[in-house]
């Protein structure tokens, strides 16, 4: 009954049903904060991209984007206030760690968004998909992650389904490691950006640590259900990562495994020291992956002018 006031019927104050003991009631009211994070600032792109600012307790703040998506929404989240992975290629990254999201912080930005659709867009608020690749590692904030996922597609929570959820990672090997044992069963992407130990630790510092070939087996071993893929997200930089040997060495990693490959080119931001290729080499870098029969898409960068496009969250540059 309570969860169903607060996942299904979306209510954010004291829960009322009205046959519920009193006891329980005032232990809830007491012990409990079903307050959702306060909407700081909400800014809309052309293309019906939304962005929310969203204010936490201690007054931090962290960026969750709704990005429409064939008439539904793709939401978001973010696991952690800034990222402690230093990625070099990223907004977010460069912004440092303050600390991690707790479970009801993460489920909140989705309530928070949810209510705003409602309000706003009440005739195409529909929310399809929902994706863990805003503000921070999530394998580097294990817990509360998956916590909030159990809550994204349990019966009693939002009763999502698990398909519809996936959780991106660079590559954090102690999170890897717990995955198949307690991770619910959702979607797993990893960011590769390069088959090559020596380019990806460039941009990934993290790879020094946890190189491929540790992190591969583990993400191998993570078991997807029967039509399920891998996501293998690779970001093009300009004259990095985007030449044909890079293609075909990823397509040679890749070739065999139930691999699906997102294609990103780079999204810039204030201050970014990379590029985004041409269009016809992204195209060129697709055709060779082609080649090697792993289905690829080209991500089209949503939400760029109001830097919502992944990579580009930065709550401290606001
Ligand atoms: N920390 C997780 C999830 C958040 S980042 C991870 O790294 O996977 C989500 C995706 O955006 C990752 O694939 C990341 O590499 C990519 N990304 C980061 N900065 C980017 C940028 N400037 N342009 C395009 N994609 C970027
Ligand atoms: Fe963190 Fe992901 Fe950005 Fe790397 S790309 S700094 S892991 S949010």
């Amino acid at each position: 009954m309570v969860y169903n006031w607060y996942y299904k019927k979306n209510r954010t104050g004291v829960c009322t049903e009205h046959n519920l003991p009193q006891k329980t009631k005032t232990f809830l009211a007491e012990q409990l904060h079903f307050a959702l994070p306060q909407i700081h600032t909400v800014q809309e792109s052309k293309d019906r991209t939304v962005k929310f600012l969203f204010e936490l307790r201690d007054g931090k703040k962290v960026e969750t984007v709704l990005i429409p998506f064939q008439g539904k929404y793709s939401v978001c989240l973010s696991s952690q206030v800034g990222c402690a992975m230093n990625c070099s290629f990223c907004h977010t990254g460069l912004q440092g760690f303050a600390r991690n999201l707790s479970a009801d912080e993460i489920v909140g930005q989705l309530l928070g968004a949810k209510t705003w659709l409602a309000n706003h867009r009440a005739d195409d608020a529909k929310i399809s998909n929902l994706v863990y690749m805003g503000q921070g590692e999530p394998l580097h904030n294990f817990d509360a992650v998956k916590t909030s996922a159990e809550i994204f597609i349990s019966q009693h929570g939002l009763s999502l389904a698990d398909h519809k959820v996936t959780i991106s990672t660079s590559g954090y090997a102690p999170g890897l490691k717990r995955w198949k044992q307690e991770m619910p069963d959702v979607n797993i992407a990893l960011s590769l950006h390069s088959p090559f130990n020596e380019k990806r630790s460039q941009v990934i510092p993290i790879n020094r640590r946890y190189p491929l070939e540790e992190i591969l087996p583990l993400v191998d071993a993570i078991p997807t259900g029967k039509k399920r893929f891998v996501t293998y997200e690779y970001l093009l930089l300009k004259d990095f990562n985007d030449g044909p040997e890079d293609a075909h060495a990823t397509g040679r990693l890749l070739r065999g495994k139930k691999a699906y490959i997102n294609l990103i080119p780079f999204n810039a931001f204030p201050g970014a020291r990379y590029q985004a290729p041409a269009a016809d080499k992204v195209q060129a870098f697709k055709a060779v992956l082609d080649g090697y029969e792993i289905p690829t898409l080209i991500r089209t960068t949503k939400g760029d002018e109001i830097l919502a496009a992944c990579g580009q969250l930065n709550s401290l540059a606001l």
